[in-house]
């Protein structure tokens, strides 16, 4: 282990575990796991039950030939558009899946070693030979570059098959895999382009992969990930204040901010699939899914793009609202109706009128409440608290829930005659933790949004924090995920990389998602499912005596490499003074002794 805070690069890429931060291809070692040998028997075939296993992931031997039929009827009944994206989306689907895999499996694999891994998985699975012609990268400063050759695409090979040498690159399924694949490992958004195909004519295709920042526009490319929302990146150029335009009331915070419709997972297209049939409509539409999900970001997507989209939008939080005033809140007041109704104004029946209506938290409502909007819904007209004239308004509501509206009629908290006027088009927002795969599109994207706004310019994600937003349950969903990526753009120093500690505070996370202890005693920002870090401190301890000792002084410069030898910073990551950190740095120097409990290892036990 090196004692001086210099730290030299082969070192760093060979000595820190999981803790690697920059590396290029003149460091493979092929030896290095997870070696072909390694990944080849994490596949393995269960003929008996009719199941092929790559790890716990199922898997199908699907033939060439097939694959190619389908793609080409892909493309030719809805287009090479659409069926670009369709392919591009399921390899990255394939890519994150693939990531996830070898980043459980493989929790102390060096960065270099589990991004080459990818290429020997998509070798694995028969899809193209990859060579790495170059591949260099540095995660503090947040910069990607990869350039591959690749031989034997199954994908150019069933386009030549299908439509002959042509002009354009064609292994789009495999360019989407190569996105997920290492987007997911590094934090940020990689952009891979093919830039030679053997469908085009050329010996061999080749592709090259760049962080999204460097390419400049990628809106190109995020147009067939399907990840609307997201912006180029445009460091340091601050984008006009995003509130809301005066015809948008909004009625909660998250709806000031950019909306988060960005996904690639087969969840959240279902969800657009039905949102793009039934915006083109008038009908009435319920959003239903937990907190935070997105149903204010679906309600204004579904009138945007439908029939309504010149005339107003209006939100209505029905919990927000104290049930005295929500009357004159709906339906207007006129002047003198009460004390304190100094004049008339209208309501958001009446402002919404030729628009859309959103009615958000809908199971709020009194009864009575209920009853009142369910006349205004079904006679299409108003009238103002105190008021004499009736007020015709033509909305389109759309309501959201996170409750069980059916549940709610059966135990007679709400109307059934009002539940089945709202609940004629029914769509399931899901969780955020069934839609696993677009966590790292949604990281990119409201990194981007975040550091715009604030004005900071924070290098993407460490790898332990991406880790653990990958495994973080998300009770509040994306805008819990939003708001963790604002506190860390906000906490992180420019020109760094988000980590752990500038998202979550201690107590959101399980021990086991800090650090953990593996059985040799070396620490690893993750343990095995299952254990806790207590279990796994005390596996350690019956290493013998001096093994905390050991365990701290690991943490310690590791720490200090992941800092780049930048003591101040490494110290600020464990909470220690700097003071304190060389202390503790010095004493490991001196001959290992068994010690009192370090900073660490008391918070855990
Ligand atoms: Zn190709």
């Amino acid at each position: 282990m090196p004692r001086s805070p210099r730290i030299s690069l082969a070192e760093v890429s060979r000595s820190s575990g999981g803790l690697l931060r920059r590396g290029d291809t003149a460091h493979d070692d092929p030896a290095h796991p997870p070696t072909l040998g390694d990944l080849t028997e994490s596949l393995f075939f269960s003929p008996g039950d009719g199941r092929i296993w790559l790890q716990d992931q199922r898997m199908v031997l699907l033939h060439g030939a097939a694959f190619g039929h389908l793609r080409r009827e892909l493309i030719d009944t809805l287009g090479a558009d659409k069926a670009r994206g369709l392919l591009t989306r399921a390899g990255y689907l394939s890519g994150t899946r693939d990531a996830q895999l070898v980043r459980g499996r493989w929790p102390d694999g060096d960065l270099l070693s589990v991004f080459l891994a990818g290429t020997r998985l998509h070798a694995l699975e028969g899809v193209v030979k990859v060579t790495p012609l170059a591949v260099a990268f540095d995660k503090l400063r947040g910069t990607y570059e990869g350039e591959f050759r690749w031989d034997h695409s199954v994908e150019a090979d069933e386009h030549l098959a299908a439509y002959g040498v042509g002009t354009e690159c064609a292994c789009w399924n495999q360019i989407g895999y190569a996105i997920g694949y290492v987007t997911t490992l590094f934090g940020q958004l990689v952009v891979f382009r093919e830039v030679e195909c053997r469908a085009a004519g050329a010996p061999a295709c080749r592709v090259v992969g760049r962080h999204a920042a460097a390419w400049g526009d990628v809106r190109e490319d995020l147009h067939h990930l399907h990840a609307q929302g997201f912006h180029s990146p445009a460091p340091r150029a601050r984008a006009p204040a995003p509130h809301a335009a005066s015809t948008q009331e909004g009625a909660t915070a998250a709806t000031q901010a950019p909306t988060g419709l960005v996904g690639a997972s087969s969840a959240f297209h279902s969800a657009c699939h039905q949102l793009a049939r039934v915006a083109r409509t008038q009908a009435t539409v319920l959003f239903t899914g937990e907190s935070g999900v997105g149903k204010e970001a679906f309600a204004r997507q579904l009138h945007a793009t439908g029939p309504r989209a010149q005339a107003p939008f209006v939100a209505v939080n029905c919990a927000a609202i104290p049930e005295t005033l929500l009357e004159s809140e709906l339906f207007g007041v006129e002047r003198g109706a009460f004390t304190g109704a100094t004049r008339s104004r209208p309501g958001r029946f009446e402002r919404a009128d030729r628009g859309t209506l959103f009615l958000d938290e809908i199971a709020t409502l009194s009864l009575t409440s209920q009853g009142k909007l369910l006349r205004a819904l079904q006679e299409g007209e108003v009238e103002r608290v105190g008021g004499t004239r009736t007020l015709r308004v033509d909305v389109r509501v759309v309501a959201a829930t996170n409750v069980d509206l059916q549940q709610e009629v059966r135990a007679g908290r709400f109307r059934e005659d009002l539940y089945y006027r709202l609940n004629v088009y029914p769509i399931h927002l899901p969780p955020l933790r069934d839609r696993r795969d677009d966590v790292p599109l949604l990281m990119d994207h409201f990194l981007q949004v975040e550091s715009r706004r604030h004005a900071r310019t924070p290098k993407g994600f460490s790898q332990r924090a991406m880790r653990a937003m990958m495994h973080y349950a998300f009770p509040g969903n994306i805008r819990e995920l939003q708001n963790l990526i604002e506190r860390g753009v906000i906490s992180c120093d420019d020109g760094e990389a988000i980590d752990l500690p500038h998202m979550f505070r201690r107590e959101q996370l399980p021990d086991d998602l800090l650090l953990s202890v593996g059985s040799d005693g070396n620490l690893q920002p993750e343990s095995a499912p299952g254990r806790s870090l207590r279990e796994a401190v005390a596996d350690a301890l019956e290493g013998g005596p001096g093994s905390l000792h050991r365990i701290e002084q690991r943490l310690l410069r590791e720490t200090l490499q992941a800092h780049g030898g930048n003591v101040a910073a490494a110290a600020r990551d464990l909470g220690l003074t700097r003071a304190q950190f060389a202390y503790r740095l010095r004493r490991g120097e001196q001959a290992p002794e068994p010690r009192r409990r370090g900073r660490k290892a008391d918070a855990a036990s």
